[in-house]
């Protein structure tokens, strides 16, 4: 999940995201993995297996478990220059995927969360979303 929720939120091309993980995981079987990770894991099935895509800030990963404590980032930061990628990430992936998901019943309140939000606020998610982007080979 935390790996697949990071290359879900950069928007990493789903046939790298296959070929990683059977690259990596000396069990990995080829159908078992493609489902996991073209359904559960980065939502490019079509939503056959999942109903919306899992994505996920740091909000959540500090709820699953206890990494964020020992972290250089600040998980409750969302713009900074030492904000949690995952932040600004969570939100640039859903502005620049809306025309796919806003419709999805499922999702809708992240979006409604977006829209309620002030302007500077998005401006700068966006911004610090898109260094991050820049700079996915440094974080
Ligand atoms: S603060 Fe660090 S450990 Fe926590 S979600 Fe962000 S990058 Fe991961």
């Amino acid at each position: 999940m935390v790996t697949g929720n990071f290359m879900l939120l950069a928007g990493i091309d789903p046939g790298e995201v296959d070929r990683w993980y059977l690259g990596i995981y000396i069990d990995a079987i080829e159908w078992v993995e493609i489902t996991n990770t073209r359904g559960m894991s980065q939502f490019a099935d079509g939503g056959i297996v999942g109903t919306k895509p899992y994505a996920a800030s740091a909000n959540y990963m500090k709820k699953m478990g206890p990494y964020c404590n020992g972290c250089s980032y600040d998980a409750a930061d969302k713009t900074g220059d030492n904000s949690c990628p995952l932040n600004s990430l969570y939100w640039h992936f859903h502005a620049r995927n809306r025309a796919k998901l806003e419709r999805n019943p499922r999702i809708g309140m992240a979006y409604r969360t977006w829209d309620k939000m002030a302007p500077e606020k998005r401006e700068a998610l966006l911004e610090r979303g898109d260094a991050v982007l820049a700079n996915l080979e440094n974080l």
